[in-house]
C-alpha cells in the first residue's frame, strides 16, 4: 500500500489538498503527505489533473 506523488508533473494546483477527506495533504513547496493521516481512498488520485499522484492498494 502506498501514496506516491511525481512533483515533476505536480503544478501545484492544491487541487488534491482541496478534496482529501482527511486533510493529509498540505500544499507547501510540492505537495505534503502525511501518512498517518491518509486512508488510500484514491480520491486525490482521481482528482488530480495530471495524473501526477499513484495510490496503490494491495
Ligand atoms: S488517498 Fe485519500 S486520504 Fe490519502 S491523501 Fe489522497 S485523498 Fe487524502
Ligand atoms: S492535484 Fe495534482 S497537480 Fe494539483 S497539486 Fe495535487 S498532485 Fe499537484
Amino acid at each position: 500500500m502506498a501514496w506516491n506523488i511525481n512533483n515533476n508533473k505536480c503544478l501545484r494546483c492544491g487541487g488534491c489538498v482541496s478534496v482529501c477527506p482527511t486533510a493529509a495533504l498540505e500544499l507547501r513547496d510540492n505537495i505534503i503527505h502525511d501518512e498517518k493521516l491518509c486512508t488510500l481512498c484514491g480520491v486525490c488520485e482521481k482528482a488530480c489533473p495530471v495524473e501526477a499522484i499513484k495510490v496503490t492498494k494491495k
